[in-house]
């Protein structure tokens, strides 16, 4: 017997026949006697729909965000997973599973603070644990939210259902973690884009926190630290697979990636992945004044308003007393970020504000980089080679990130794809 978190994403219960299919594979796993909590997404697109109802709202100046009372969002957004909980739980028991439903704050899920992006702080699960003992319950839990200090609904952020999964199997000691989703693994890059990309039997945690954090949304990158640090055993896998097919119900190695740690993988290449982010805004402040202090004056109240900076290039000043300083957001916190720089031009003291739409970075991952040379400059040749034009770099031990034009996304993702080999098993 083991006890097993089945995590299961928006497409997997996109609609009531899905829903069924999901319903049959928790079945397998409770018939062959393991204690089962499953974590849902909402069905595919509700979440987007629920999240335009919300930016289509008369726009305010809210309790903590300019354009909308976050505390609301979260109210609309996690509606989607009550559906998809309770659905799955009324599928279940027509199987004969006994099955009950569970909202983030039932249990309690506790998060700090930051509604729309909240963390999990806590997560009781004693009350899940003696149901599955006592009465053979499996957990039908909401994904994607908790219960914040005021006591409200707070959301995780996008794609947060992974972290509310990997989260519970740690709350409650789980065996295992399978996240089930519309692909049947971790690819080299993303399958929909290079459709010559290969599925990884295994990826190291440190890889797969670049891969997720750098654009590939098949795991929230939180879901991939909470896995990491808890030493949660953590498989990607297909819901579209026949739930009885042999070998679905493998207890140690199922079908599917295994994210693990890096002891674990033998044959390590240098490079393991390529991902894209698309939807990158980049500002420029134009002649600031070049003093200690001005980073934090710049970077400080974006943080504030919860605005994730990535990219950082600082020009050197020619005269020693004012600089250019350009960095990347995402787009849909572009418009927030130049309203709170615009607050602060006093306290920065810089010149002109500019800023563009339509960017992507382009990332190369493998922990092989520690100890291989070349691997930046193989990719930037390739890159000149297609005629791509690099606008900003950054690296780290592990990867390399390109910011290029968005039109050529798809391209460049294909041309560093093949130029390490990975189409190649
Ligand atoms: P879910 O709704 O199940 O949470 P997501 O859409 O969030 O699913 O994540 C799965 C998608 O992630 C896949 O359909 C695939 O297009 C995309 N993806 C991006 N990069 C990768 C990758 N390296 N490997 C697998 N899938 C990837
Ligand atoms: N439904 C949420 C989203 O679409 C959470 C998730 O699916 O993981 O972002
Ligand atoms: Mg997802």
């Amino acid at each position: 017997m083991a006890r097993i978190v089945m995590k299961f994403g928006g497409t997997s219960v996109a609609d009531l026949d899905r829903i069924h299919n999901v319903a049959r594979h928790v079945k397998r796993e409770v018939d062959a006697g393991h204690q089962v909590a499953v974590v849902v997404s909402a069905m595919a697109g509700k979440t987007n729909e629920l999240v335009g109802w919300v930016q289509n709202m008369p726009k305010v100046t809210g309790a903590n965000s300019p354009f909308y009372d976050a505390r609301e969002y979260d109210a609309i957004v996690a509606s989607g997973e009550q559906v998809t909980s309770g659905l799955l739980a009324i599928a279940l028991q027509s199987l004969g599973v006994n099955a009950r439903s569970w909202q983030g704050w039932q249990i309690p899920i506790k998060t700090d603070s930051a509604h729309g992006a909240a963390r999990i702080e806590d997560i009781d699960g004693t009350e899940l644990i003696r149901r599955m003992e006592e009465e053979s319950q499996v957990a039908v839990v909401a994904g994607f939210q908790g219960i914040g200090p005021d006591n409200r609904i707070a959301t995780l952020g996008r794609g947060g259902s992974d972290t509310s999964a990997v989260a519970i199997a740690a709350g409650i000691k789980a065996d295992r973690c399978d996240i089930y989703t519309d692909v049947d693994g971790v690819y080299t890059t993303d399958p929909r884009v290079e459709p010559k990309a290969r599925r990884l039997k295994k990826i190291a945690f440190e890889e797969m926190l670049e891969m997720a954090s750098l654009g590939a949304k098949v795991l929230q990158v939180r879901s991939v630290e909470l896995a990491m640090v808890h030493k949660v055993r953590t498989f990607v896998r297909s819901s579209f697979d026949d739930p009885d097919a042999p070998g679905m119900g493998d207890l140690m190695n199922p079908p599917g990636t295994l994210i693990c740690d890096e002891d674990e993988i033998v044959e390590q290449e240098v490079v393991t992945g390529i991902a894209y982010a698309k939807d990158e805004a980049q500002i420029s402040l134009r002649r600031v004044a070049d003093r200690p202090g001005v980073s934090a004056a710049i970077f400080g109240p974006l943080a504030e308003n919860h605005i994730n900076v990535d990219m950082i290039v600082q020009n050197i000043s020619e005269d020693g007393s004012r600089t250019d300083i350009t960095f990347t957001v995402p787009s849909g916190d572009l418009d927030k970020a130049m309203a709170v720089l615009g607050k602060q031009k006093d306290a920065i003291g810089y010149d002109v504000i500019q800023s563009e739409r339509g960017l992507v970075k382009v990332s190369v991952i493998g922990i092989g980089m520690r100890s291989h040379a070349g691997v930046a400059a193989s990719a930037f040749q390739a890159l000149a080679g297609k005629g791509i034009n690099i606008k900003a770099i950054t690296t780290s031990e592990i990867k390399i990130s390109v910011l290029i034009d968005e039109a050529y996304a798809e391209l460049a993702v294909r041309t560093l794809h093949s130029c390490y080999g990975l189409d190649k098993s």
